[in-house]
């Protein structure tokens, strides 16, 4: 288990995909600990987080600041139609630099259109 991630707003993000959506429960494991060690086992209780959209258990109490993501292209941030819109624009003007219509469809799919 990881410790949890918060972002620059101050919320805590799943380590491993990032979601917001963490459900407040502890690991069954905790709960054993919790219950032999009752009175003393504050620390080895400490909360755990599941995350909702993957989960993976996120350990509390030492949150790590997000990692940043990988560089997103300006492409990769648009929309499907925006996306299509802007490789064909792109293909046109390679094409227009003489580029053939094969090579200036590869060369705009590696740019990451
Ligand atoms: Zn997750």
């Amino acid at each position: 288990m990881k410790d949890i991630r918060i972002d620059a707003n101050g919320e805590l993000r799943c380590w491993k995909c990032g979601s917001k959506e963490l459900l407040d429960r502890r690991t069954t494991r905790a709960h054993v600990v919790g219950f032999v060690t009752v009175g003393v086992g504050a620390l080895a209780t400490r909360k755990k987080l599941r995350c909702k959209a993957c989960g993976e258990y996120n350990q509390t109490g030492n949150a790590q600041p997000l990692e940043p993501k990988p560089a997103v292209t300006v492409a990769q941030k648009m929309s499907w139609v925006d996306r299509t819109n802007a490789k064909h624009e792109r293909i046109k003007e390679l094409k227009a630099q003489g580029v053939g219509h094969t090579a200036a469809i590869k060369q705009a799919k590696a740019e990451g259109y």
